[in-house]
Parts: structure tokens; C-alpha cells; sequence
């Protein structure tokens, strides 16, 4: 009589580092173009007057460990390299962990022309890798950010690099979310973004934090 209804889906989490906790992702927010580089070569001004939010579903979460498969609908799959902010119980900061923001960048530019939602681009399967959580405040401020492919050297900046800092990203989006525990925030990427193609070894550090390392899968 029932016969369509279904158990829920199970809440995606990351592992908290030196723990066998583990941090359950209620929402997955982002930043764009919080790198001066980074705005510049993606053909904006990085002296905009406020960071600007995009989301990816909490699903499209791949924990440590994991592979994530070159996405569908795409001939130009790039990788940002992101620290990650994990919203805890009052609100703020409770952990840091190491990003990917995964992005179709062939439908990036054809929404952004077309003047058109970013959720295809951003929003896809398996479009948001992270690694480990760490708890406590942020190790290093000043410490760098990096992504390589297959050994060599792709992204490399430092998080005091950014030009909205953690705290100022979480106020801001605080006006337009009520955030709560569980919220992941992706805080923007530093220049050298590239495309990623299937077979490809990533790695991606931010010095003090659990690294980030996955093979994309062939389709
Ligand atoms: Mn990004």
C-alpha cells in the first residue's frame, strides 16, 4: 500500500581528524573569487565591494578516500583548491578542512553569458571533495594553500591571500542564511585553476590541515 516510500538518504559527514567522530554536512555554501589573482583571471575586478554565495547540495560531499567520476555534460572540468570553514553549534567557526570546489567551467561560462544560474557549473554528482576535519581554530592564518596534479605544481597561494577572510565570509553569509551546525562553507580559491582530466591524481594542502587526495574516475 505503501510500497513507494523509502528510508531517508544518509546525512553525508566528514571524519573529524584524530577522532572517530564525524561532522555531519547539513549545507555546502560558497564563495566566489575571494583571490585577487584569481577574480583577475577569471576576467573580473577583484576590488568588488562584497563576496558573492553560490551552494552545492550536501550530497555532492566526497569524503577522503573516495574518487570522484569525470562528471557528465562537460568537456572542461577545472579544480579550486579551498579552505573549508564547518559551522558548529552557535554559529561559528568550529573546524578548517582542505576543498575542491569541482566546477564544469564550459557550463560556467555559458550560464554567466547567458546570464543564468551557476547550479549545473557547480552543483553536480560528486563536485565537492574534502578532506579530513580539523577542530580548533585555524593552524596558520598565513599558511599556504596548494593543489598539484599528477606531481606537479598547479595552484599555490596563502590564505592571508584572500580578500574576505573566514570571519568576514561567515558574518556575511550569516545575513543572508541563518547557518547552523553542520554548514560547510567553501571560502574561495587562489589563482592557477586548470582542468582536470580523467586518470588525473590530485593533491591538495593547506599546511596544518588534513591533506585532500583523490583520482578523478573515467566515465
Ligand atoms: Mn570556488
Amino acid at each position: 500500500m505503501t510500497s513507494w516510500l523509502f528510508p531517508p538518504p544518509p546525512t553525508p559527514s566528514l571524519p573529524i581528524v584524530g577522532t572517530r567522530d564525524r561532522f555531519p554536512v547539513r549545507r555546502i555554501l560558497c564563495v566566489g573569487q575571494n583571490y585577487a589573482a584569481h577574480a583577475r583571471e577569471m576576467g573580473s575586478d577583484p576590488s568588488r565591494p562584497a563576496p558573492f554565495f553560490f551552494s552545492k547540495p550536501a550530497d555532492a560531499l566526497v569524503v577522503e578516500g573516495v574518487d570522484p567520476t569525470y562528471p557528465a555534460a562537460t568537456a572542461d572540468l577545472h579544480h579550486e583548491v579551498e579552505l573549508v570553514c564547518a559551522v558548529g553549534e552557535g554559529g561559528g567557526i568550529v573546524g578548517w578542512a582542505v576543498g575542491c570546489d569541482l566546477t564544469r567551467r564550459d557550463l560556467q561560462a555559458a550560464a554567466k553569458a547567458a546570464g543564468r544560474p551557476w547550479d549545473a557549473a557547480k552543483g553536480f554528482d560528486q563536485s565537492a571533495p574534502c578532506g579530513g576535519l580539523t577542530l580548533g581554530a585555524l593552524p596558520d592564518p598565513a599558511a599556504a594553500i596548494r593543489l598539484e596534479v599528477n606531481g606537479v605544481a598547479r595552484q599555490t597561494g596563502r590564505l592571508d591571500d584572500m580578500i574576505w577572510s573566514p570571519t568576514e565570509i561567515l558574518a556575511k553569509a550569516g545575513e543572508l542564511w541563518s547557518l547552523r551546525a553542520g554548514d560547510l562553507i567553501f571560502t574561495g580559491t587562489p589563482e592557477g585553476v586548470g582542468p582536470l582530466l580523467a586518470g588525473d591524481r590530485v593533491v591538495a594542502t593547506i599546511d596544518g590541515l588534513s591533506p585532500l587526495a583523490f583520482t578523478v574516475r573515467p566515465r
